[in-house]
């Protein structure tokens, strides 16, 4: 059976997950089932659990977590550090591939795994992705405009900071999210201040642009190149974290749409990248220095996974971005997804559960299109992912009614 014949060491990876040779779902003539195995136990990688269970695949989840996200509904938990050998062994020997839900993996991890399975994402495009610096250098390989920025990794480097870099964000190179690992900065003793406290480690500091908006694009990728992509969806932060996604038809401008979309098959194309990937751009205001001088369409960074901006695609498309990971890893047919629907997803946050007490998702679950996800997190702290909640609709003006009512009813400012 396909699967098993994947799983065999050695074989060329295309081979083994394109065409016929597809890691077909469901029981095996030799009453075997396909497994999937997931690095990581999240959100993320509960919701590609759950799209992999519903097609008929086996699971396999590896964190080091007792009680993870993705661990509570995998049939399968792996409970060892991602380094630990026996447990990347146990994942091998239970899994026809493998994929990540984080893109802190450690590298030499996914190296192990792709040497006996097919990984996707590879090793290497998760080891640029994890890096700020090595992902600045692919997005200029790739000519897509990004913000004025100069790598500090040493005191010289600090020194011969340009002027016009600040004022600034100065971001660790590694190991960042949701805002975490960066500082804003107004002048070159805030600038020295804020790299020692970030310990010294490896930076990039980065000019602080006027943004007007900001959108992401998801693609999905397979190994025979075969690439296909949900809409630019438009994302409002707050305090660094994601907090509404904004997904449908004139929720930004069709040419910026086009070119963020070309820039992010781009970006998946020069990487031969295999699986979903998420790109961050930022729009400038129009009539801004930056934008004249760089354009109006600038890229942050990007997720070598699906993406917080994503998880609207589970309730108002044919096809999720989860469904295209387990196709893009499995080498079935990629089809372009199609949005039935006008949406916006809130996250919910641990705030929401101030003082233990729940949301009142009765309430919530009153206003119609109203899709509720919750991530089985037991605990609930300031900033923490624990859910989110999507609304679709007939129209944008009746998504924009229920979810702003939801917002309203859970505390949350509008937008
Ligand atoms: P994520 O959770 O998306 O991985 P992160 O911690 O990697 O977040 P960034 O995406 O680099 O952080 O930045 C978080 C937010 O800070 C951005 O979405 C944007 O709102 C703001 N921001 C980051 N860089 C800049 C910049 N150069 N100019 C203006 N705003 C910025
Ligand atoms: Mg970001």
């Amino acid at each position: 059976m396909s699967g098993q014949a994947a799983a065999a060491p050695g074989r060329d990876l295309r081979a083994a997950t394109s065409g016929a040779a597809a890691m077909l779902p469901g029981t095996t003539g030799s009453g075997q089932q396909t497994t999937l195995g997931v690095m990581g136990g999240g959100q993320l990688g509960r919701m590609f659990v759950q799209a992999a269970q519903s097609m008929g695949y086996f699971t396999v989840v590896l964190d080091p977590d007792v009680i993870s996200p993705a661990g509570l509904v995998s049939h399968y938990h792996i409970q060892s550090d991602y380094r630990d050998e026996q447990g990347l062994a146990q994942l091998m020997q239970r899994c026809a591939a493998i994929t990540t839900e984080f893109e802190n993996v450690p590298a030499p991890a996914l190296i192990t795994l792709g040497a006996h399975r097919p990984v996707a994402p590879s090793a290497e495009a998760v080891g640029i992705a994890q890096d700020r610096i090595k992902e600045k250098a692919h997005f200029v390989r790739c000519g897509v405009p990004l913000a004025p920025y100069a790598v500090i990794e040493n005191a010289a480097q600090l020194a011969a900071v340009a002027d016009d870099l600040l004022p600034g964000i100065l971001k660790t190179a590694r190991l960042g999210y949701d805002g975490k690992g960066q500082a804003r900065v107004s002048n070159r003793a805030e600038l020295a201040a804020a790299w020692a406290d970030l310990k010294n480690v490896p930076c990039v500091l980065e000019k602080l642009l006027p943004l007007q908006a900001e959108c992401s694009v998801i693609v999905a990728r397979g190994w025979d190149g075969a690439c296909v992509n949900f809409a630019p969806q438009r994302n409002l932060h707050r305090d660094g974290i994601l907090a509404v996604t904004q997904a449908y038809e004139g929720n930004m401008a069709a040419a910026l749409a086009e070119r963020a979309v070309a820039a992010t098959k781009a970006i998946a194309n020069e990487l031969q990248y295999v699986g979903v990937l998420c790109v961050e751009f930022f729009v400038l205001q129009d009539d801004s220095e930056a934008a004249q001088a760089l354009g109006t369409l600038i890229v942050n960074e990007m997720a070598p996974r699906p993406h917080n901006s994503g998880h609207y695609t589970l309730d108002a498309c044919d096809l999720s971005q989860f469904d295209l990971q387990v196709r893009t890893l499995t080498g079935l047919p990629l089809l372009q997804p199609r949005q039935h629907s006008p949406a916006i997803m809130l996250n919910l946050l641990g705030d929401l559960w101030a003082g233990g007490v729940s949301p009142p998702w009765d309430q919530v679950l009153a206003l119609p299109g109203a899709h509720l996800h919750l991530y089985g997190k037991l605990k609930a702290s300031k900033g923490r992912k624990m859910g989110h909640l999507t609304f679709t609709g007939a129209t944008v003006a009746e998504v924009r009614t229920t979810a702003l009512a939801a917002a309203r009813l859970l505390g949350m400012d509008a937008f």
